[in-house]
C-alpha cells in the first residue's frame, strides 16, 4: 500500500487515485527571470522520483508542470532592463530544459507557459466575480477570502490571524485599496510600461496564484490527484490556489498536496533573492557528476532539509563506486546454477524494504539503506561461496529497479578506463606470473595514482577506481 504524508490532512494517507490505474500530477514550474538553482533542483528531482517511482508501480501519470513566465519579479525584470517579455524569459525558460535534459528528467507531458493561458485565468476570475469570491478596484480584481470557509486548511493558519506583515508573504501591493488586507490580486491592473492583457474590463495582468488554478484545471480537470511544490509554496501560493479553483468550481482541486522541505547551504534557504545559490553549471564545473547530483539529491528523504555540504558530495560518490563495484563484481565472478537459501533469504528481505520504504511516503533514505545492507551481505556471501545465479538475478533485478526509480546508470566505467591503463594492469599481473614482485609492485603504484586500485582474489586481479576525494 502506498501512503504519502499530505499537507491538506496533515497526515499520512493511503494512496488511492481518482481513475483507477492513472495518476493525474501537477508539479510547479520555474519563474524563468534567471537560473534555476540547485534548491529549485531539489523540488523538480524529488517530483521526478515521486513520476517514476508511480510509473515503476504500473500506474500511468500524466504529468504538468506550468512555466511561469509573467508575475512580478519578470515584470521587475523588464522595466530594468527595457527589454520584452519573451527576451527576458524565453532564454531561461531554454536553459530550464536544456538543465532538466542534462539532469536526466522526464519530461512532463505538457508545459503550459502562463502568457498562453490568459483567456482561461480570465474566466476563471470572471467566475469568482459571479460568485461574489472576487471583486475590482481601482482595474485590479481580488479574491475575497472572508467569502471562502475553508481557507487556512492547508497551510493551517487561521485566516483571522493573517495580516500583510506578520505572515510573511501576505501580499501588501496596493492593499488600502482592497477592502481587507488579506485580500489578495488575482488581475492587477496595468502600470506605465508594463506588458499588459486586455480582457477583464481594463488592462492588465494576472496575479501568480490564478495561473496555476487555470492551468491545472485546464489540462488535469477540475479535481486531480497530486499537486506538489516545495514547502514555500504552501503559503499563500497553494492556499491561494485552492480558494479560487475550489470557490469556482466547488470541488477540491486536487486530494493529495505533497510538498519538498528545501535544500539549505551554510544553514540558510538556497534563494535567487539571498543570492546563496549554486546553479547546475556551477557544480559541472567543478567536477560533479550528474549521478552524484541526483544520488545526493534524492537520498535524503524529501520531508527533510537537505543541507548540501562537500561532504554530502564525497559520499555520494563513495555510494555509487560501492554500488558500481558491486555490479562489476556480480558480472565476473564464476557463479554456481541454482539457489543458496540463506543468501536468498538476505536478499528477499533487501527486496521487501526497498519497497515498503518507497511505499511510506517515499522513503528513499529506507530504501538505500535496504539496498546497501544487501551488497554488504551479499558481498560476503561470495567471499563464502554462498551465492547461486537466482540470488544474482534477484540482486540485478533490485538494482535495476533502482536505476530507473532513481535515474541513475551503475556499472559503468570498466570500459571507459584508459587504454594505458588497461595496459599496466595486464604488465602488472605479467609480472606476478613471472614473479617480478619489484615490477609489480611499481605497477601498482603508478596504478593508484592514477586512480585505480587492484586487488588480487582467488578467482583473479580485479580493479576499481578510488572515489575521488
Ligand atoms: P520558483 O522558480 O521560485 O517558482 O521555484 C520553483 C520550485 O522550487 C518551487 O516548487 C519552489 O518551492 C522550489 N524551491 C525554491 N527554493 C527552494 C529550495 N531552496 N529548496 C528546495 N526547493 C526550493
Ligand atoms: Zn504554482
Amino acid at each position: 500500500m502506498i501512503r504519502f504524508y499530505n499537507t491538506l490532512s496533515h497526515a499520512l494517507q493511503p494512496f488511492v487515485p481518482l481513475d483507477p490505474g492513472k495518476v493525474g500530477l501537477y508539479t510547479c514550474g520555474p519563474t524563468v527571470y534567471s537560473f534555476a538553482h540547485i534548491g529549485n533542483f531539489r523540488t523538480f528531482m524529488w517530483e521526478d522520483l515521486l513520476r517514476r517511482f508511480l510509473e515503476a508501480r504500473g500506474f500511468q501519470v500524466h504529468h504538468v508542470m506550468n512555466i511561469t513566465d509573467v508575475d512580478d519579479k519578470i515584470m521587475a525584470a523588464i522595466m530594468e532592463s527595457g527589454r520584452s517579455l519573451e527576451e527576458v524569459t524565453r532564454p531561461f525558460e531554454e536553459a530550464f530544459f536544456r538543465d532538466l535534459e542534462t539532469l536526466g528528467m522526464k519530461r512532463a507531458h505538457v508545459y503550459p507557459r502562463a502568457t498562453e493561458h490568459i483567456p482561461e485565468m480570465v474566466d476563471l476570475i470572471r467566475k469568482l466575480l459571479a460568485a461574489g469570491l472576487a471583486y475590482e478596484r481601482d482595474g485590479s480584481v481580488y479574491y475575497r477570502i472572508a467569502g471562502f470557509k475553508p481557507y487556512g486548511r492547508l497551510s493551517g493558519k487561521d485566516p483571522k490571524g493573517l495580516m500583510a506583515g506578520a505572515s510573511g508573504r501576505v501580499e501588501a501591493d496596493e492593499y488600502d485599496v482592497k477592502d481587507d488586507v488579506r485580500d489578495f490580486a488575482l488581475w492587477k491592473a496595468a502600470r506605465s510600461g508594463e506588458t499588459t492583457w486586455e480582457g477583464l474590463g481594463s488592462p492588465g495582468r494576472p496575479g501568480w496564484h490564478i495561473e496555476c488554478s487555470a492551468m491545472s484545471m485546464k489540462y488535469l480537470g477540475e479535481s486531480f490527484d497530486i499537486h506538489t511544490g516545495g514547502v514555500d509554496n504552501i503559503f499563500p501560493h497553494h492556499e491561494n490556489e485552492i480558494a479560487q479553483s475550489q470557490g469556482a468550481t466547488g470541488v477540491p482541486l486536487a486530494r493529495y498536496w505533497l510538498h519538498a522541505a528545501h535544500l539549505i547551504v551554510d544553514g540558510e534557504k538556497m534563494s535567487k533573492s539571498r543570492g546563496n545559490f549554486f546553479i547546475l553549471k556551477d557544480l559541472l564545473d567543478k567536477g560533479y557528476e550528474v549521478r552524484e547530483l541526483r544520488y545526493l539529491l534524492l537520498s535524503v528523504h524529501y520531508r527533510r532539509v537537505l543541507d548540501l555540504t562537500g561532504d554530502s558530495f564525497v559520499a555520494a560518490r563513495q555510494n555509487l563506486a560501492r554500488l558500481d563495484d558491486f555490479v562489476r563484481r556480480l558480472g565476473r565472478e564464476q557463479i554456481p546454477q541454482g539457489s543458496h537459501s540463506a543468501t536468498a533469504a538476505v536478499v528477499e528481505g533487501a527486496v521487501r524494504r526497498f519497497h515498503d520504504s518507497l511505499d511510506d511516503d517515499l522513503n528513499t533514505a529506507g530504501a538505500l539503506g535496504a539496498l546497501f545492507e544487501m551488497v554488504r551481505q551479499v558481498n560476503s556471501a561470495l567471499d563464502r561461496q554462498q551465492v547461486a545465479t537466482a540470488e544474482v538475478a534477484a540482486c540485478l533485478a533490485l538494482l535495476a529497479e533502482f536505476e530507473e526509480i532513481f535515474g541513475i546508470s551503475l556499472g559503468q566505467g570498466e570500459e571507459a578506463l584508459a587504454p594505458e591503463l588497461v595496459a599496466r594492469i595486464e604488465a602488472r599481473e605479467e609480472a606476478r606470473a613471472e614473479r617480478r614482485w619489484a615490477d609489480a609492485d611499481r605497477l601498482r603504484d603508478e596504478l593508484e595514482a592514477a586512480g585505480v586500485v587492484v586487488e588480487d582474489t582467488p578467482t583473479g586481479t580485479h580493479w576499481k577506481r578510488v572515489p575521488r576525494e
